[in-house]
């Protein structure tokens, strides 16, 4: 299964030069060089110079590591200080709610650039089918003139299914349970133009057609 990870820039709510600058205080602390944290955690010592610089934030499966290593929590971390025992619930819940802002901004830009696919694709398909129809050529070559304006819109349309997936929620019309379906309920679900699609809801089990939601509350 191909996985769509898009590297959105601009959208940085949890503050990386501040976590970049407080790894880099913590590894110091530790004693510890860019190149002894690296081969700690089984990386190059680049990526470690990427977070302290701000331009990449440590891999979810890296920070637990990370944190241990730098003698942390993965709030601290995510916090870009150390967090009191006093701040700490307040502190998470910003954090959670950051994220969950972070996602519905990414999961909006995924929903654009699937229709930004899908409109490039079927220009390009439209494009050539215009040129094999109008242009005066032999038959084969424009049946090869078709067949290859398919091309873009077949590779794309796991990727534009894959979005369509992972991107927000699909809303029950029955119950209002908001869910993650399977890449395969998606695909193959009855829709219609749009995003809505008729499926089985996980809460209440009835088929309706559900629609895409962004917000999961
Ligand atoms: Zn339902």
């Amino acid at each position: 299964m191909v996985l769509v990870t898009i590297q959105v820039k601009g959208v940085r709510h949890l503050d990386q030069i501040k976590i970049g600058k407080f790894i880099k205080e913590c590894r110091n602390k530790n004693n510890l060089t860019q190149n002894e944290l690296a081969e700690k955690l089984g990386i190059t010592d680049r990526a470690v110079s990427k977070w302290e610089n701000g331009r990449a934030m440590p891999d979810s499966s890296l920070m637990l590591d990370l944190c241990k290593e730098l003698k942390i929590t993965v709030n601290d971390l995510l916090s870009g200080e150390v967090v009191s025992v006093n701040n700490y619930n307040e502190n998470s819940e910003k954090i959670i709610l950051e994220m969950v802002k972070e996602k519905e901004k990414n999961d909006k830009l995924l929903l654009k650039l699937e229709i930004l696919i899908g409109v490039v694709c079927i220009s390009i398909m439209l494009a050539l089918t215009a040129v094999a129809s109008l242009v005066t050529m032999e038959e084969s070559l424009r049946i090869l003139l078709i067949l290859i304006g398919l091309v873009p819109l077949l590779i794309a349309t796991p990727f534009m299914l894959k979005i369509e997936q992972i991107a927000g929620y699909y809303e029950c019309k029955e119950c209002g349970h908001k869910y993650v379906p399977t890449y395969k309920s998606v695909n193959l679900a009855q829709h219609n133009i749009g995003r809505t699609r008729k499926m089985r809801c996980p809460n209440c089990n009835k088929k309706s057609w559900q629609k895409k939601v962004i917000s999961k509350d």
